[in-house]
């Protein structure tokens, strides 16, 4: 049975309105994953942040723990001192000794004051920390309730596709069989729209103009006429 580009015409606009959705549809699919991505990657920067203030913190806590050992230890040697000069017999040997304790004492003083420091510097990473902890639930709270929304979109987008594939099914036998892959082809090619009505005497989907007589045979729709420059099929409208 010969073709009849008009019916075929019609019959390939009824499926390209199916077909152009679809395409839309998994366009916007197909962004889901990065987006999801994105907030993970957003979500991960701002927790590592927070493990880097919760290290420092430690460190610093680390650091106070070791400056009173060694706090501790200088104390010790100055009641060791202070016992031993007790004992000793010779002036020379108690003022050996009370060098010592004063030695020991200048040491204690400098680690009380590193101890006053740390202790502030401690105070203000807490906050710090804290403040990164809220800023972290925060954002896991977003995130989650942004990657709902996405898996919901996710799911209405392909329940919609699988009802528009059920109603393509429908109009794909109304088409030529030989001409249902080219017209495939020319969709996938073209970002879902391969046929495309005349503006004047242009293409309106590549805008360029279309030669007279082209124009003349697209009118009388007696055969498929595709656009010159882009592929796309033109029709009259
Ligand atoms: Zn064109």
């Amino acid at each position: 049975m010969p073709i009849v580009w008009s019916e075929q015409l019609s019959a390939l606009l009824d499926l390209q309105k199916i077909d152009s959705r679809i395409f839309v549809l998994e366009r916007e699919l197909a962004e889901k994953p990065a987006q999801k991505r994105d907030l993970e990657t957003v979500f991960e920067a701002k927790k590592s942040q927070m493990k880097a203030s919760e290290n420092a913190l430690k460190a610093m806590q680390m650091k106070q723990k070791d400056r009173e050992n060694d706090l501790a230890s200088k104390e010790t040697n100055i009641k060791k001192y202070m016992a031993q000069q007790s004992l000793v017999k010779t002036n020379q040997e108690y003022s050996a000794l009370t060098k010592e304790i004063n030695g020991q004492k200048a040491d204690c003083s400098i680690f009380e004051e590193d101890i006053l420091k740390l202790m502030d510097e401690i105070e203000q990473q807490k906050s710090i920390v804290e403040a990164d902890r809220q800023k972290v639930a925060g954002i896991e709270k977003e995130c989650k309730a942004q990657l709902a929304t996405i898996d919901a979109r996710c799911d209405a987008i392909k329940t919609e596709i699988a009802g528009l594939q059920a109603e393509r099914a429908k109009f794909v036998p109304a088409v030529e069989k030989t001409l249902l892959p080219q017209y495939e082809r020319i969709l996938k090619k073209k970002d879902g729209v391969a046929l495309v009505p005349l503006s004047g005497e242009s293409c309106s989907g590549c805008h360029m103009s279309v030669r007279a007589q082209t124009v003349t045979e697209i009118r009388m729709k007696d055969k498929m006429i595709a656009c010159e420059v882009c592929g796309r099929i033109l029709y009259d409208a």
